[in-house]
């Protein structure tokens, strides 16, 4: 686990705990019943729900990669249940 590099106390937007760390962990993410996990992501982690934050420019180019790798999952498992694309 990693201090806030910039040592600000952040708000959790889902739970509103002020318990958010600056960490590297694997994300599950599922999507119609069906889950990967999305490997090391940087973000701010809240230890009261465990929901991540991703922060646009403090963690580089995480938000861009986990969208694009959630986006992907997300067309695997429609085309795999048959659905048409989104
Ligand atoms: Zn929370």
């Amino acid at each position: 686990m990693r201090r806030n590099p910039d040592g600000k106390i952040r708000i959790c937007g889902t739970c509103g705990a002020k318990a958010l760390v600056f960490d590297t962990r694997d994300m599950p993410h599922t999507y119609l019943d069906e889950t990967h996990i999305i490997k090391q992501v940087t973000a701010y982690y809240c230890s009261t729900c465990g929901e991540a934050q991703l922060a646009a420019g403090q963690s580089g180019g995480e938000c861009d990669r986990v969208f694009n790798e959630a986006g992907a999952f997300i067309a695997k498992v429609r085309e795999q249940k048959g659905l048409p694309k989104l």
